[in-house]
């Protein structure tokens, strides 16, 4: 049986650097390489003055357009302008991010010489929607039904947002799965064992960190515990090189190359590409021309001192991991496998300091660390569409809730209704009665968080239960009830026990999530986007076929017997004419693509019939 379209149903790994599609075919996963024949994509969105470009192709000129080449995307999904960690990412950022409604981040671009703005959702899901045609052309199907990937660290309002995501795109999206599960998917496929075994998985990307515990018995793969950082990753690690090479400027050459984007991302490409190096040398040279004021740069750094500099960032994820296996209560010693994926676990130092923490234990590497992630959405796309073999069909999955869930109470407190690293989906139930006499109506305030005061934790939504039969107080009573879904979303419902009356909130209820509206405009303005990078490449189509043909003809003229066919004076008017063409075309920047189709059958209607006559 296939997906709800008909065609397959397929696994997306949206990272905040990389993405990854992989699909399952017959007996196995197929990791799905892009156009370039890549198997990862960079998660990047590329606005100029004709086009938009996804992928390695916005990647690929992000020096170029730095301003304009949006990324980390992820890093804002679901989160506030005015979340201190987002101002600190915008001030590290070429591009641009202001304030908008609902405190909601925004994203400023140059597109086509206007200005435009787009929230994370949108750009996450034009990074959707080229994996989505990744997957097409490689399967030569359209491609509806998806599970796509979410660290275990985002809260609800960053999985409704990445699920926002997946719809703008175009998505049936069949389930929203936490990263490190997908991963421990993709351990335990084919290490099924009788008995129960403890699984760590670390994961280490580019923009976050997680850490997940698991227990796999048979089939069952349970979440015990997750921790990690949102905001921590091979980013920060390029940061920090990133900083220390705009000191050691300044110091060499007296000059401050922080305030120009252009030279700043030239940098940080550069960095990143060492710290890479950095993982198989123990030292490599930075060498660019004309970086800033026509000054070269050329530097030198050791394996030793990219450790030094990040040294409390690997320190913090090994941290993380004690609070993990500490919240879990399990000791370290009974963790069967500590299973490494993510793009910076191939740094030697992060690995030496989790070698340590578990006693010297060999980490289990066997993993991809850039695809695990997709595969195990892969399979869990098959298992729900009932795609797939025995071999995953009897997979189960339990997944946890990465914060705690609670009702604000009077006197700025919280009662916890649904703890953290609770299994889901999951319903919990908690009463509550009036608080005053002839309490006519009672609000609902949902939180979400760890902390013991409500003011700190993040208020998800309110709603309010009126028509409340007058009473003493302590007397109506209601029962609260929080619903997890499947994909680790939110619904709450109260009911008014005397009034046998229900109320709850729904997730457009919920401060500062797009509403169907905006989910309905960004959908049409995504089909929008999609009709006009289409007419782009059909521009391009024609003019390579316009020019493809002016240049054949020139070369028909030049290497074959036509010129001397041809009647006094013909051949030099034919090849003036085609000069005319060739100069026409360079001028035609902005032209459409039926410009260039019309220019070309006019051309060919002249030129053919005379080739023909006397060319034979
Ligand atoms: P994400 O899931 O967050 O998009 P990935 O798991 O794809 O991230 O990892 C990408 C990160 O891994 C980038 O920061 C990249 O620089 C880093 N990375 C990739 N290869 C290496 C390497 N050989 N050494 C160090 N870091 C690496
Ligand atoms: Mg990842």
């Amino acid at each position: 049986m296939a997906g709800k379209s008909g065609g397959p149903a397929i696994g997306i790994d949206l990272g905040t650097t990389y993405s990854c599609v992989a699909v399952w075919q017959l007996y196995r996963v197929e990791i799905i390489p892009n156009d370039q024949g890549n198997r990862i994509t960079p998660s990047y969105v590329a606005f100029n003055e004709t086009e938009r470009l996804i992928g390695d192709a916005a990647k690929n000129i992000v020096a170029m357009n730095p301003t304009n080449t949006i990324f980390d995307a992820k890093r804002l999904i679901g989160r506030k302008f005015s979340d201190p960690l987002v101002q600190s990412d915008t001030k590290l950022w070429p591009f641009e991010v202001v304030g908008g409604e609902n405190d909601k981040p925004m994203i400023v671009v140059t597109y086509k010489g206007e200005e435009k703005q787009f929230v994370a959702e949108e750009i996450s899901s034009m990074v959707l929607t080229k994996m989505k045609e990744i997957a097409e052309s490689f399967l030569g199907f359209k491609v509806k039904d998806a599970v796509i990937t979410v660290p275990a660290y985002f809260n609800d309002s960053q999985r409704r947002a990445t699920r926002d995501s997946g719809i703008i795109s175009g998505f049936n999206v069949l389930r929203i799965l936490v990263e490190q599960t997908a991963a421990a998917i993709a351990y335990g496929l084919d290490r099924k064992s009788a008995g129960e075994k403890t699984v760590l998985i670390f994961d280490l990307g580019g923009g976050t960190f997680d850490v997940s515990l698991l227990t796999m018995a048979n089939s069952t793969f349970k979440v015990k515990s997750t921790a990690g950082d949102t905001h921590l990753g091979g980013e920060d690690f390029d940061n920090r090189m990133v900083n220390h090479f705009v000191q050691e400027f300044k110091r060499k050459h007296k000059k401050d190359i922080s305030n120009n984007p252009r030279a700043l991302r030239s940098l940080r490409t550069a960095c990143e590409k060492a710290k890479r190096n950095l993982s198989s040398m123990v030292h490599t040279t930075i060498g660019i021309d004309c970086l800033y004021d026509g000054i070269d740069f050329d530097f030198k750094i050791t394996r030793a001192k990219f450790e030094e500099l990040n040294k409390n960032l690997f320190e913090d994820c090994i941290r993380h991991v004690d609070k993990c296996l500490k919240d879990a209560e399990i000791d370290k010693g009974s963790i069967h496998d500590v299973v490494v994926v993510g793009g910076s676990t191939r740094i030697p130092k992060v690995q030496q300091l989790l070698q340590d923490f578990f006693n010297g234990k060999e980490l289990c590497k066997s993993i991809h660390p850039d695809e695990a992630v997709a595969f195990g959405a892969a399979v869990q796309a098959a298992i729900l569409t009932g795609q797939g073999n025995h071999k995953i069909q009897d997979l189960v999955l339990c997944d946890v809730t990465p914060l705690s869930l609670g009702l604000g109470t009077r006197g700025d407190e919280i009662t916890v209704v649904v703890p953290r690293n609770t299994a889901f989906p999951t319903k919990k139930k908690v009463e509550t009665v009036t608080i005053l006499d002839d309490q006519t109506s009672a609000q609902f305030p949902v939180y979400e968080g760890e902390r013991p005061r409500r003011s700190d934790n993040i208020l998800l939504g309110t709603f309010v239960f009126s028509g409340i039969p007058p009473a003493p107080r302590g007397t109506e009573n209601f029962n609260v009830c929080f619903d997890i879904d499947a994909n680790g979303i939110l619904t709450v419902f109260a009911e008014n026990k005397t009034s046998n009356r229900k109320n709850s909130i729904t997730i457009s209820d919920f401060k500062g999530m797009l509403s169907k509206t905006e989910i309905d405009r960004m959908l049409k303005e995504a089909e929008r986007f999609k009709l006009e990078d289409e007419e782009h490449k059909k521009k391009f189509e024609e003019r390579n076929s316009l020019e493809n043909y002016v240049y054949g003809v020139r070369d028909t003229l030049m290497t074959t017997e036509l010129a001397s066919n041809l009647p006094a004076n013909y051949a030099k008017k034919l090849e003036d004419e085609i000069k005319c063409a060739i100069e026409w075309l360079d001028e035609q920047k902005m032209a459409e693509a039926c410009v260039f189709e019309n220019k070309r059958e006019e051309l060919q209607s002249i030129w053919d019939p005379v080739i023909t006559k006397f060319l034979a």
